[in-house]
């Protein structure tokens, strides 16, 4: 398997205009677990039948989530019985499961139905990159019912497919831009027009594809982007329990956590106005962090969990640093402060002086690891990130 040098355990992301600020604008969020990247039997060929909506939404809500997107191949819905994963005929509809995840859903749950397209590298060898664009739905669902265009292999670029999930009124996520196989990888086609980056992706928990991933990220936000941050799972088989194997990642890990008013119902709009807004937290299962402040002393306070000894770190992204988000040469952040934690931790931290100090330079908090345990075994290599709030909406709704 790959080694990481790092773990980041979990990272909330805290990225904020100093000038937007008020005393009255940090709520005291309510946060609801979800999984932005999950594949399904009936419409991802690559599932081995093995994961049906109904047992998908079972095996979610008893693992905490509260939300789930299911993001079918748009290169094999509608032709599952086509053998080989990357070369189906795309026959689409792309949504298959409109009705079916709102049979699933209620008041405590909600599922909804989406895509990855996923167009393919020109064979033989699929050694091109292209990338695979994960599509959220609109407020009310798809009503787009044809199939996207992700042929003749080679010729249909990420920025393609960005753009056809955006015209449908999709919020476009690069998935994995960096995952270690050639196919899959992004081809940076556009660095525009996306509104999430996928900067951890289940497979192999956290791993140097991740990093760098993280590290484009900051890139593209150090350039002026509104792109929030997110994680998923991207599970095929929803038998895989967590911590799953090295390249089975397990439903729920990691998570995208999304934060709410008090008292707002959970539903798919209320869900993709928070993540839209960056108010977003990527963990795994028993690591958090999230910041709060008090309103009477405006004391900022990072508080959480970390089931090992950790460092928490509270970040700053430079604006206007020259970088290629496709080549990313390390991390481009400054650490503000950092602080070892373990178990439930509450730490007053230096935001708002880090504000006044660095108006133009967004934050975000993290807690990382020195190393990943080599063996996949346990829940010990929780990575993350955080909430966001970026400093220009991201994307309508
Ligand atoms: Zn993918
Ligand atoms: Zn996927």
């Amino acid at each position: 398997m790959k080694q990481s040098t790092h773990i980041l355990s979990l990272t909330l992301i805290l990225a904020f205009s100093a000038a937007c600020r008020s005393t009255s604008d940090t709520p005291d969020w309510v946060w609801f677990a979800g999984d932005l990247h999950v594949h399904s039997s009936g419409a991802s060929n690559d599932t081995d039948g093995l994961s049906w909506p109904e047992d998908i939404a079972a095996t979610a809500r008893e693992r905490g989530l509260d939300w789930l997107v299911l993001t079918d191949h748009s290169n094999s819905t509608g032709s599952m019985h086509c053998e080989d994963v990357e070369d189906c005929p795309n026959l689409g509809p792309e949504f298959p499961w409109q009705d079916e995840v709102t049979r699933l859903s209620d008041a405590t749950f909600v599922m909804v139905d989406g895509n990855e397209l996923s167009p393919v590298a020109r064979s033989p060898g699929m050694g091109e990159a292209r990338g695979h664009v994960g599509c959220l739905p609109p407020r009310d669902g798809f009503t787009f019912d044809g199939a996207f265009i992700d042929r003749p292999d080679g010729d249909v670029t990420g920025a393609s497919a960005v753009e056809q999930c955006v015209a449908v009124g999709g919020w476009a996520i690069v998935n994995h831009p960096f995952p270690g196989v050639p196919w899959i990888t992004y081809d940076w086609s556009t660095t525009t027009g996306f509104q999430g980056l996928e900067v951890w992706n289940g497979g192999l928990r956290w791993d140097q594809g991740d990093e760098r991933a993280l590290a484009a990220w900051e890139c593209l936000v150090a350039s002026g982007a509104s792109v929030v941050p997110v994680a998923g799972s991207d599970n095929h088989k929803i038998s895989i329990a967590i911590p799953g194997t090295e390249l089975d990642p397990p439903l729920g890990q990691p998570r995208t956590s999304v934060a709410l008013e008090p008292g707002t119902p959970l539903t798919w709009p209320a869900i993709r106005n928070a993540l839209a807004a960056g108010r977003v937290l990527l963990h795994e299962e028993n690591t958090e962090i999230v910041a709060s402040r008090d309103p009477e002393s405006a004391t900022w306070m990072l508080r959480g969990h970390s089931p090992l000894p950790s460092r928490l770190e509270l970040r700053r992204i430079p604006l206007g640093t020259n970088c290629d988000p496709s080549d990313p040469d390390g991390t481009l952040h400054e650490v503000v402060f950092d602080a070892s934690v373990e178990g439930a931790f509450e730490q007053l931290t230096p935001i708002a002086t880090a504000l006044e100090a660095n108006e133009q330079g967004p934050l975000y908090a993290a807690i990382t690891r020195d190393a990943m345990a080599p063996s996949m075994e346990g829940d010990v290599a929780m990575t993350g990130l955080i909430a966001t709030l970026l400093p220009q909406s991201t994307g309508g709704l």
